[in-house]
């Protein structure tokens, strides 16, 4: 197989030391033949996933347009506003974050993680009945800074945009390196999908990285917090601005599949069932999985995959989240194991 890269324009926009490597392994029970799950939750200790790909192309952006304020938008359990806040810290920019109130008055899981990394004047907390308009509001505070001599830059929820959307291509990128490098092919690709851009990242990277062997691939796309019309909007918006800044000679399509969450379907709903399988996961395959997306994503692939039986090819999971992402539901979780414990 010859080595497929993103060309060097595109590779000169991101960080390798943020977009790192990271394996891919079979899962060990023969009930899951030939699924493979790639291991995103390794890039960090402390953010969720392949969200630090996203941050590979984001934060050397911020860096060169002299940003020194990141405004942030998102709920008390975003994924994203805890990494952002680590990484921007880091870099020495100040995150200012517009947070919806929360439902629960408790300060655990992210909304501690993210009240540990913030201090009071770098959250402004908008109330459910003002969300609708977090960012006209949030504009309004960053033209206020600016007026004051900051360079500020507001981030939309998930950091969903261009600059992000660069870092995702590593996946693809990655995800082939994987195959050279235990020489296997995945015809087919699961990744879960947020606001969309790292299944989006996947999908136009493959394309590029393939060129006319797209059509031999499938990525499905579990729907944890997005509409396929919406996703397929997005998709095409995101093409767009991708064949405007890097044009492409051809047109190179891979074939998309989408499926619902079978447990808990609405985001950001819990149910028993899910911590079960939450268990039952790490049981069966040591993952420890966080329930918002990664449980829901592998209960529904899983079942899709396992549809093809003992003679399925082999199919990669992306597993995107982090053992993190448990901390907080300790409670209910707690539950879910003590309930079999005599079994
Ligand atoms: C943020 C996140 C996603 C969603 O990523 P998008 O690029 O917004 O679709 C998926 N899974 C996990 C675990 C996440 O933290």
């Amino acid at each position: 197989m010859n080595v497929k890269e993103l060309p060097p324009e595109i590779r000169a926009e991101i960080d390798p030391e943020l977009a790192k490597p990271t394996r891919v392994h079979p899962i060990a029970r023969s009930q899951y033949a030939n699924l493979w799950i790639k291991r995103e939750d390794e890039l960090s200790s402390g953010i969720s996933g392949g969200k630090l790909r996203k941050y590979a192309s984001l934060i050397p952006y911020l860096k060169r347009q002299q940003i020194d304020t990141v405004g942030m938008i998102g709920g008390p359990n975003s994924n994203n506003l805890v990494g952002l806040a680590q990484l921007l810290r880091e870099n020495g920019i100040s995150p200012l974050a517009f947070l919806r109130e929360a439902a629960d008055p408790q300060l655990r899981g992210n909304a501690l993680l993210l009240a540990l990394l913030l201090a009071p004047h770098e959250t402004e907390t908008i109330s459910r009945r003002s969300w609708d308009n977090v960012e006209g509001l949030a504009r309004q505070r960053l033209q206020n800074l600016e007026k004051q001599g900051s360079r500020a830059h507001l981030l939309l929820e998930g950091c969903y945009g261009f600059p992000a959307l660069l870092g995702t291509l590593t996946l693809p990128e990655d995800i082939l390196r994987n195959e050279r490098d235990c020489q296997q092919t995945f015809p087919r690709i699961y990744i879960d999908c947020g606001t969309g851009l790292s299944a989006i990242g996947l999908i136009l990277g493959l394309e590029r990285l393939l060129g006319s062997d797209s059509s031999n691939r499938e990525v499905v796309v579990t729907l944890i917090a997005e509409t396929e019309s919406g996703f397929l909007e997005k998709l095409a918006e995101m093409r767009a601005c991708l064949e405007k800044a890097y044009p492409v000679t051809h047109d190179s399509r891979v074939n998309i599949r989408f499926l619902q969450p079978i447990l808990s379907p609405k985001f950001g709903s819990i149910s028993k069932a899910l911590f079960d399988e939450c268990r039952t996961i790490a049981r069966e395959t040591g993952l420890i999985m966080d329930p918002t997306y990664s449980v829901k994503h592998f209960a529904a692939a899983a079942a899709d995959h396992n549809k093809d039986g003992q003679s399925a090819a082999p199919s990669l999971f992306v597993f995107n989240g982090s053992a993190l992402g448990i901390c907080g539901f300790q409670d209910k979780l707690a539950n879910s194991v003590n309930l079999l414990e005599s079994d």
